[in-house]
Order: structure tokens, then C-alpha cells, then sequence
């Protein structure tokens, strides 16, 4: 096997980014995020696959993201340590059964506005779901007004 290290201690520094994303590849999701979590350079060889996972392709150029149950596009962003800017994101609220999941994932849309000072487009969506969503209008100024 290459090395890409050039240790002589044949462990796991030793292994090539190419065979690491192979093996990546054959994960599930939740061992991605821990793998994500364990250095630098497994997050920038693994989170991609995060991010495909919840149709996130190119968040440089327009990152756009739907919230329902299967969703989990906001984890996979707060994992994103390598992503240089962003300058549209697109969020839509696609509803949920759990009542409190808005509110924690709009605190989480806001910490990514922060993250990514580079944002200058923002739309959020809130599909008619059984649930009023009323109360969120602050919530929405305020994304408005963090997008700059
Ligand atoms: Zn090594």
C-alpha cells in the first residue's frame, strides 16, 4: 500500500487519502459524522459524503437545503470544517412531527449565517404544515437581517 506519511510506523497515517475515501464510502451516515469529528484530515476526506448524503453538492456556489424528517443537512454543515464561502443559502422548512424541531433547527440556520460570513443571498421557506409557524416571523426578521 502507499504511504502518504512517510512514517515507518505502517499505521493509520499510513493509509492514502484514495483508499481512506473508498472505505469511507461503505459507511453509514452516523459513522461518517464520527469519522468527520476525529481530525482535520478525515473531515476534509469524509464530509463530502455528509454532504451529498443530504443533497448539499456545491455549498460554495448555492447551498440549498430542505428540512423534513429524513433531513439531516444541518449536521452535515455544522461538520463541514473545509467549506472556504458560501454566498446563497436556501433553506426550507418541509415540516416535522416534533413541534420543538424548528425552533432548534432556525437556532442552527443562524449559527451557519454566522459561520459563513460570506452569505448574501438567504431564503427560508416554511411549507403549510400542521403546525403554525406564525411565531417564527421574529426568527425569520432576524435571518434577514444576519444575511446582511
Ligand atoms: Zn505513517
Amino acid at each position: 500500500m502507499d504511504t502518504v506519511c512517510g512514517c515507518s510506523r505502517q499505521g493509520f497515517c499510513c493509509i492514502s487519502s484514495e483508499a481512506l475515501t473508498k472505505v469511507f464510502n461503505y459507511l453509514p451516515l452516523h459513522d461518517i459524522q464520527v469519522v468527520c469529528s476525529l481530525s482535520r484530515r478525515l473531515n476534509r476526506l469524509s464530509v463530502d459524503i455528509l454532504l451529498a448524503a443530504n443533497g448539499i453538492l456545491d455549498p460554495t456556489v448555492k447551498c440549498h437545503i430542505r428540512l423534513d424528517e429524513n433531513s439531516d443537512a444541518l449536521t452535515a454543515l455544522q461538520f463541514a470544517l473545509f467549506i472556504p464561502s458560501m454566498s446563497h443559502f436556501s433553506v426550507v422548512f418541509a415540516g416535522t412531527r416534533d413541534i420543538t424541531a424548528p425552533a432548534r433547527d432556525m437556532q442552527r440556520c443562524i449559527r451557519i449565517l454566522r459561520k459563513f460570513l460570506s452569505i448574501r443571498d438567504v431564503t427560508v421557506e416554511f411549507l403549510e404544515t400542521e403546525h403554525d409557524y406564525g411565531f417564527f416571523t421574529n426568527l425569520k426578521d432576524w435571518l434577514i437581517i444576519l444575511s446582511g
